[in-house]
């Protein structure tokens, strides 16, 4: 009898087959009932032709590092900083997102709320990872809000002229845009 399909990821613990079936491999024991279990989280191996059952390791956690340039959602606008959750990063989305944090610009006039709103999707690089906390530029010409939502109705803003207009309600906004926003193959292409 065999408990899981060959590719699942199991708990540490979990059933995996009777010993009739397989012999306990790599990461994985034999209870005294016979039935030979996990002994970590990680991803099934049955090998058929040695009859031996193993779990190979969960791969690291993605990291996140200096000169990264990740797709960002953002969570929440402060004064000087804004909270994002780092979906992609370098083209590819993260099994676990992040939370990182928008960093403010010496340059920048007035509160980060003139230039992120919360919904918006961001285009960031990463500047620094001290003490776990990932801290994102969205400063340089090609960074900053791909994809707007309206503060006031969550509608879709679109780019007309120099301003962002919401599709919805028609309020005028202000974003550090991306010169292709709104681009949303751009944006799948950041989601493979
Ligand atoms: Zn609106």
């Amino acid at each position: 009898m065999v408990f899981v399909k060959d590719g699942e990821i199991v708990a540490p613990g979990e059933p995996l087959c009777v010993e009739e079936e397989f012999e306990p491999g790599e990461n994985v024991k034999k209870h005294n009932d016979g039935i030979l279990a996990s002994i970590i989280s990680g991803v099934v191996k049955f090998d058929h032709s040695k009859r031996i059952v193993h779990v190979k390791p969960l791969k690291k956690v993605e990291e996140i590092k200096v000169g990264d340039t990740v797709l960002a959602q953002v969570k929440e606008v402060q004064d000087k900083i804004a909270i994002v959750n780092v979906i992609s990063a370098n083209g590819s989305a993260l099994k676990h997102p992040k939370t990182a944090v928008i960093l403010p610009s010496k340059r920048m006039r007035g509160s980060l709320e003139e230039y992120v709103g919360i919904g918006d999707l961001v285009i960031g690089m990463v500047v620094t990872c001290f003490t776990g906390i990932i801290g994102l530029s969205i400063w340089r010409p090609n960074l900053g809000v791909i994809l707007g939502v309206c503060n006031k109705c969550s509608g879709m803003l679109i780019k007309s002229g120099r301003t962002l207009v919401c599709t919805r309600c028609g309020e005028k906004q202000k974003r550090k845009i991306v010169p292709y926003y709104g681009n949303l193959e751009r944006l799948a292409s950041m989601l493979r």
